[in-house]
């Protein structure tokens, strides 16, 4: 059984998915039992799917040249 250490250390690769699926069963019967590493983990995992969310709301590179591109045929 991994330890709560051994969580925090690979958290970022965890969430990543970049474990085998042995590593992951591991941090699955770890996360099952412990609280505070449950707790962790879904911050986390909702800190990322909020950066996420801003980076695909946020407008395109160039996205004011093409407005200024686009202008003339507005009026
Ligand atoms: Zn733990």
């Amino acid at each position: 059984m991994i330890n709560c250490q051994a969580v925090l250390r690979n958290l970022f690769e965890l969430l990543d998915n970049e474990f085998g699926k042995t590593n992951a069963d591991e941090f699955e019967k770890h996360l099952a039992l412990c609280r505070k590493c449950c707790d962790r983990v879904e911050f986390h995992k909702a800190a990322r799917n909020r950066l996420r969310q801003k980076a695909g709301a946020a407008p395109p590179d160039g996205f004011k040249g093409l407005e200024k591109v686009l202008a003339p045929f507005g009026k």
